[in-house]
């Protein structure tokens, strides 16, 4: 028998969200951001599982790039921060990449004679990043234009640069920084006889912001089934987490009132008390953070923690259930308990608990 801790992933919700992202935005294409290991899901499964139900792919760098294609994935692929060093574009150009320009040194790399006496395989696609009040990457709007006419004069860009933004806020629905960024970003005023694409929106503004969709959408959080949204919105509803992080009790004892559990013994019993031990711990992506009272499910049940979270095991107190026997499945987050919950009682996000989770966690994925 071998440990039950396990992610289940379920490719036919990762395929799913995707498909409501196209509906959201049925005149855009949908670009699915896989960066840091696709949130923890595991990039290049999750990559193959979307071929041909998104448009392209997107990561933070180019290691995550040159997995993907080492895995066999042939779709575009764009480098989200672009490139670190000069030396990275002619892989970049090698493997068929799209590069991001955000500052002025990957300008004058890309502009530079070397580049062309390098010998790129191809012009890159660039996209042109423009701070319109992230105020952490991109050139100001005023300079976006004429970035746009230097890659274009370069010859190792393509024709057409993407004009890109990236919103710090969408997720408070109607906020009027938003608001302030999309008019800003309307205001970059290009060459009429340049046509350009845009693409502004991650998967709150995907939700939330129809009048910036533009050409491209770039969910990421949302294609893992999990709404960025504080609210229930209308159109996350139909969102169908894909990760199940799952274990299943190891242990089980009773104890006394006044019997402590766990490493501080912070944690002590006022009644006579059933514990089940899970084997998950921080050691496999469940946060040390997570206070007694955090829910899991166990048998579909809702049971809290008690006592500190181990390196390798929690202490769920059961005395609740009707009934608890060793191997019951232990659900700590999934589609009947949403990771936001979970989150939300450690004091992060949902992005940040898959993201965090360690190789130790088997991603197993399922078609189901
Ligand atoms: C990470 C990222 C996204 C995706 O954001 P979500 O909130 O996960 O949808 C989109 N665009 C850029 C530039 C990003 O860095």
């Amino acid at each position: 028998m071998s440990r039950p801790t396990q992610a289940i992933i379920s490719r036919s919700a990762l395929r799913h969200n995707a498909n409501i992202a196209k509906t959201l935005a049925p005149t855009s294409r949908v670009m699915a951001v896989v960066k840091a290991n696709a949130y923890g899901h595991g990039a290049t499964e999750v990559a193959a599982t979307l071929a041909g139900h998104v448009d392209a792919l997107a990561v933070a760098c180019l290691e995550e790039a040159v997995q993907l294609r080492e895995s066999g994935i042939d779709q575009p692929i764009l480098l989200l921060e672009g490139v670190f060093e000069p030396a990275e574009l002619s892989v970049a150009s090698e493997l068929d990449l799209w590069v991001t320009v955000e500052n002025e040194l990957q300008l004058s790399a890309l502009c530079h004679q070397d580049a062309r006496e390098n010998g790129f395989r191809q012009a890159l696609q660039c996209w042109v990043k423009v701070d319109t009040g992230m105020h952490r990457l991109g050139f100001a709007p005023d300079r976006a234009s004429a970035v746009c006419e230097q890659l274009r004069a370069s010859g190792l860009s393509t024709d057409h640069p993407v004009l890109f933004t990236h919103f710090a806020d969408a997720e408070t629905i109607g906020g009027e920084a938003t608001q302030a960024q999309l008019a800003l970003f309307g205001s970059v005023e290009l060459a009429a006889e340049h046509p350009v694409e845009r693409s502004a929106c991650n998967s709150a503004g995907l939700l939330t912001l129809p009048q910036a969709h533009f050409d491209w959408v770039r969910p990421g959080y949302l294609i893992y089934g999990n709404s960025p949204l504080d609210e229930p919105h209308e159109h996350t509803r139909a969102l169908k987490p894909a990760m199940t992080l799952r274990s299943a009790v190891s242990s089980l004892r009773t104890l006394l009132a006044g019997q402590t559990v766990g490493y501080g013994g912070t944690w002590r019993a006022t009644r006579t008390t059933t514990i089940a031990t899970v084997p998950i711990g921080y050691g496999d992506g469940y946060p040390r953070s997570a206070p007694a009272g955090t829910p899991a499910l166990v048998n579909g049940q809702r049971a809290p923690l008690a006592g500190r979270v181990s390196m390798d095991m929690i202490t769920l107190d059961v005395t609740e259930l009707a009934h608890t026997a060793l191997g019951d499945e232990v659900v700590l987050w999934g589609p009947d308990l949403p990771l936001h919950e979970i989150a939300a009682h450690v004091g992060t996000n949902g992005y940040e608990l898959t993201t965090r989770m360690p190789a130790r966690t088997p991603r197993i994925f399922v078609d189901d």
